[in-house]
């Protein structure tokens, strides 16, 4: 029996969903297109997103190009170190992830060095898994598509591996862009792009993805946050350290967990919370969402703490949607580095703080006359030295490799106290990265349901009588929000039919006419589609004003006027059923 995965895949194929790209040309692993249903399902999926993180958190969004410049994968960390372990069969010259091959042998392969990887496939014998030739030394391939910025090939630039880096590249324009105050954060939703070294997964490990990334610059000394109450009572499936190694799941609200200290703060704990009810709004199912923390040895050196939202599918277990990190100043800094540019942030105390401060103020009428174009250098140098170094008879200095001589009475030194109102700091990072493409199967794969029929399909075609195919999506992104069908292909009951779908067009509702076939039929191909509701148009219609809308889970119908279709329909798809309660 053909599993959830060709279920799903069979039924977004056949209906427009997800193709296989350049499909006409034999297709190339890692691609997929969306075809019309697809691409409007994921459309609504980004909004959705968009809804919670640029409107309602107020995390604007921005789009950078694609391709980036050398320096921005350099200070990164993508040119020196974003890759995977290849190894290549010597026989057919196909390649695989090194650590992929050896995963059942040893425990943890992704942290293993491709000396190490090359070891373990030697001494254990691992062939080919293709065809059964002698695999060669494993070897450490950059995942980044690189290109050359204009002619010449002169200038290296890379399709970008994340969007992440957008935020911080710009983070000195957005500094002014939100007037100088943290916290703040900057959204992008794009294409991101991974030479992944031999894609088998289908949709879920792809070459070019789409991302959904916020970058939120907090202070560092200062990781609550002002809405956590509001999240604080939330239950969630949390798989912490400690419980990978014990082996234990547990719920817990949000307000424990940071309370006991599992996850680190009430900023992260936010954004974990945020991500769950995305998730939940866009249909994966809550039952099957956990909330995985990095083991220490998996956390990169400089977060704080990291968290992936991983969803469970039928064919490939637990998969990795999002992850969400505390970056702390990594990325600034590294930037601040490789741009040699300031990349503080003035931050102002509560109240002003007195600090002691030791003042050098070298006599510049001695020092001038003394030194003449030297005496700014000389003065310099005086600046920096201590109050031991100042205390004897004579000072000695070095100036451009020339030894001089100061008399003490040149330079006076003294401590004051000063009120000082604030400092520079380097913000931190808390970055939910999201992978758009992972989820919108997935979100397939949670709506998608086999039941037996209990509508009568009387052209149903063989096998159809006895299932029904509904994708149960939440009516909010769902592609086809409405289908309209004359009961009979007649002119009488086209012509209120095509009125409805205007009507509904112009409330701004993508509505489906289906006039083809029996009644039962037409619901069989929207239920499959996931459209929510379904319009009949009968001889009542004409007579009084009235149609039948139809609801997709409950298969329930109810008789509504004509009138105020668009209004029911439109308050349906953000609230779901209620003219059906
Ligand atoms: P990462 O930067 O590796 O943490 O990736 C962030 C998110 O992007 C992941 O949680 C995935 O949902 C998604 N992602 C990463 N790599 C791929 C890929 N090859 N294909 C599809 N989605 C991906």
């Amino acid at each position: 029996m053909a599993d959830k995965y060709e279920q799903v895949l069979e039924l977004a194929k056949r209906r427009g969903f997800l193709w296989n790209s350049f499909e006409l040309y034999g297709g190339t692993a890692g691609f997929f297109d969306y075809g019309p249903l697809g691409a409007m399902l994921k459309r609504r999926v980004e909004n959705i997103w968009r809804d919670i993180f640029v409107i309602n958190e107020g995390y604007y969004e921005i789009e950078a190009p694609t391709i980036g410049i050398e320096d921005i994968f350099i200070a990164s960390g993508h040119v020196g170190g974003f890759s995977d372990p290849l190894t290549e069969c010597q026989k057919c010259h196909e390649p695989f992830r090194a650590d992929h091959l050896v995963k059942d042998i040893v425990d943890n392969p992704d942290t293993m060095s491709a000396e190490q990887l090359t070891e373990v496939i030697g001494k254990n014998n691992i062939k080919c898994p293709e065809c059964g030739g002698r695999l060669g030394d494993a070897y450490e391939f950059n995942l980044m598509f690189k290109t050359a910025i204009g002619p010449g090939g002169k200038r290296a630039g890379y399709l970008r591996p994340e969007t992440a880096q957008g935020m911080f590249v710009d983070f000195p324009r957005l500094v002014k862009f939100y007037r100088d105050h943290l916290p703040f954060g900057a959204t992008q939703i794009g294409k991101a792009y991974r030479n992944e070294i031999s894609p088998r997964q289908g949709v879920i490990r792809l070459r070019e993805f789409t991302q959904a990334e916020a970058e939120i610059f907090i202070d560092p000394r200062d990781k609550t946050h002002p809405k956590f109450k509001e999240v604080a009572d939330i239950v969630l499936n949390l798989f912490s350290q400690e419980g990978q190694v014990s082996g234990e799941m547990k719920k817990m609200t949000l307000g424990e967990a940071v309370k006991n200290g599992i996850i680190a703060h009430e900023f992260l704990a936010y954004c974990l919370a945020r991500t769950y009810q995305f998730l939940v709004r866009v249909g994966v199912s809550s039952e099957k969402m956990r909330f995985r923390q990095h083991m220490k040895d998996e956390m990169a050196h400089y977060a704080a703490d990291c968290w992936d939202a991983e969803i469970l599918s039928d064919r490939f277990g637990w998969v990795e949607v999002v992850g969400i990190a505390d970056r702390t100043d990594f990325d600034l800094k590294a930037h601040a580095k490789q741009s040699q540019k300031d990349l503080s942030i003035y931050v102002s105390y509560d109240t002003p703080k007195k600090v002691e401060k030791f003042v050098v103020k070298p006599d510049m009428g001695i020092l001038g006359p003394k030194f003449k174009g030297k005496a700014g250098k000389v003065a310099n140098a005086l600046k920096s030295l201590t109050s031991e170094q100042l205390s004897g008879d004579v000072i000695q200095l070095t100036i451009d490799g020339e030894k001089i001589e100061i008399n003490k009475d040149s330079v006076k030194f003294e401590t004051v106290t000063e009120e000082v109102h604030g400092e520079n700091i380097i913000p931190h990072v808390i970055e939910p990265s999201f992978g758009i493409d992972r989820i919108t199967y997935s979100l397939l794969e949670h709506s998608y349901f086999e039941e037996d029929a209990k509508e009568k399909v009387e052209d149903a075609e063989e096998g159809e009588e006895e299932k029904r195919i509904v994708l149960r999506l939440p009516p909010e992104v769902a592609p086809v929000q409405a289908a309209v069908f004359p009961l009979l292909s007649r002119d009488e009951l086209i012509k209120p039919g095509t009125e409805i779908v205007d009507k509904l067009r112009k409330a701004g509702i993508l509505v489906a006419f289906d006039d083809s076939g029996t009644i039962g039929r037409r619901y069989r191909r929207n239920d499959e589609i996931g459209t929510p509701y379904s319009i009949t148009i009968d001889y009542q219609t004409i007579s009084d004003g009235t149609v039948t809308i139809r609801d997709r889970d409950t298969m329930k119908q109810v008789r509504a006027k004509v009138s105020d279709i668009a209004d029911n329909i439109y308050d349906m798809l953000h609230k779901p059923h209620h003219i059906f309660e």
